[in-house]
């Protein structure tokens, strides 16, 4: 399997003169040293202290688009299904979740829509007591087909992958024909009631980037929050630096055009946001390489195969699909699932580091 990769191996982050160091004893990035003695009955709090009440759990590996940045050029050998979570095991995680604290839970992919059954997965994951969040990331294509029986089992955000406005380049860049599709996937969106309708777009130097006036414009007389994301190191994206456009000259470039104010948003949101004064809809900047989040971080994913990855960025990866198959209870679960989250690092390991660092292909995170 390509991304057979090391379990709880990823050594702590360096301190300032390269020695490694054990969370509990350094100060953090924040100037806070936390005691790693941390309570069995809080096993999604850190050594840092922050409280993990985001799932986000990948349903499926594969797509049906293969956007550059996100699926290996050279292809994918998938995992075979009987090694990825059933929905009985879906659900038994989730509900365990749920249980230990998360409240908000996001379905991702590869394209979740994918999954014959997710109707009836958010139906059951919807439905658990302590969740007040159902989100699905969708590349939309299949949306207007599935959203009103998402929306009925509880689904209340969505997000849309769109990286383009135009057809020529959306092909170009997902290698799929489909623009209009996700157009109407995202009116539909709209027509019932989603406000905002996030719009996740990955910014590339060379690629799209000469697109985002046009994204800011796009906003004014429709109520989507389009998110800017800074391009990210994945196996396979052949991410390098010049092709990453930071926040800051988004932002220059973009008022350079527009005025746009700033806009408040909560403790863990990842996105800075703005909005040009007069328009519908905001326009945000994920920022994970040039101005990290780490420090607010509240996330935590399930991978489609059954790993439990505590950093987006982190490689180290325990399988709770093994340990339920070999019969862990819930309490053993919550066990491994509590030494997972305590061998989490104050924060990713810079993006010169992450670039050189192997992780998984970005389809099977679900990002
Ligand atoms: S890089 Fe890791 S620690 Fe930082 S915000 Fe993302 S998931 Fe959290």
């Amino acid at each position: 399997m390509l991304h057979e990769l090391p379990v709880l191996s990823q050594p702590p982050l360096p301190d300032k003169e390269g020695a490694p160091v054990p969370a509990s004893t350094v100060p953090d990035d924040f100037g806070l040293t936390h005691d790693a003695t941390r309570s069995a009955d809080a096993p999604l709090t850190d050594p840092f202290g922050r409280r993990h009440t985001y799932l986000r759990i990948s349903l499926v590996e594969r797509c049906n688009l293969r956007c550059r940045y996100c699926m290996p050029a050279d292809g994918l050998a998938w995992t075979p299904s009987p090694q990825l979570l059933t929905d009985a095991e879906l659900v038994r995680l989730a509900r365990l979740f749920v249980g230990a604290g998360v409240t908000k839970i996001r379905l991702t992919g590869g394209e979740p829509l994918l999954r014959t059954t997710i109707e009836a997965l958010a139906d059951e994951i919807g439905a658990l007591p302590g969740l007040h969040t159902l989100a699905i990331t969708t590349n939309g294509l299949l949306l207007p087909k599935k959203i009103d029986g998402l929306q009925r089992a509880g689904v209340s955000l969505l997000n849309i992958s769109l990286d383009t406005l135009r057809a020529d380049r959306f092909a170009e860049i997902t290698r799929r024909p489909g623009l209009p599709l996700v157009h109407r996937a995202i009116d539909e969106a709209i027509r019932r009631g989603y406000a905002p309708v996030k719009i996740n777009c990955v910014v590339m130097r060379g690629v799209n980037d000469d697109e985002l006036v046009d994204f800011v414009r796009w906003t004014e007389e429709r109520p989507v929050a389009v998110r800017f994301i800074e391009f990210m190191p994945f196996d396979g994206n052949r991410w390098a630096d010049d092709r990453l456009v930071p926040f800051g000259e988004m932002l220059q470039r973009i008022r350079a055009a527009v005025p746009l104010e700033r806009l408040t948003e909560g403790p863990h949101e990842t996105s800075r946001t703005f909005r040009v004064p007069g328009y519908r809809g905001t326009v945000g900047f994920i920022a994970s390489m040039t101005e990290p989040f780490c420090e607010g971080c509240n996330r935590l994913r399930i991978t489609a195969d059954g790993n439990l990855k505590v950093c987006l960025f982190g490689n180290a990866e325990v399988s709770l699909r093994d340990a339920m198959r070999d019969g862990a209870s819930d309490a053993a679960l919550r066990a491994l699932i509590g030494e997972a989250v305590g061998r989490k690092h104050a924060r990713h390991a810079g993006m010169d580091a992450l670039s050189a660092m192997e992780n998984r292909p970005m389809i099977t995170i679900g990002g």
